[in-house]
C-alpha cells in the first residue's frame, strides 16, 4: 500500500500510537497515519530521488 511503515508503540495505559518515521509526528489511529502519508509524504512515492524539501 504505502512505502512507509509507522512505528507503533504503546503508552503505559496500553494505548497504541503510530509514529511517522519520516517526520516524527504521532498519530493515534493508523488511518490518520495513512492520511498523513498521503498528504505530507506523497511525493516520496512518486519520485525516488528527491533533494528539495518544500514546507
Ligand atoms: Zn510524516
Amino acid at each position: 500500500m504505502v512505502g512507509l511503515r509507522a512505528e507503533i508503540f504503546y503508552d503505559r495505559d496500553g494505548v497504541s500510537y503510530y509514529r511517522c518515521p519520516r517526520c516524527g509526528m504521532i498519530f493515534k489511529k493508523s488511518k490518520d497515519f495513512s492520511r498523513h502519508l498521503n498528504k505530507a509524504h506523497k511525493k516520496l512515492f512518486s519520485s525516488k530521488n528527491r533533494n528539495e524539501e518544500k514546507s
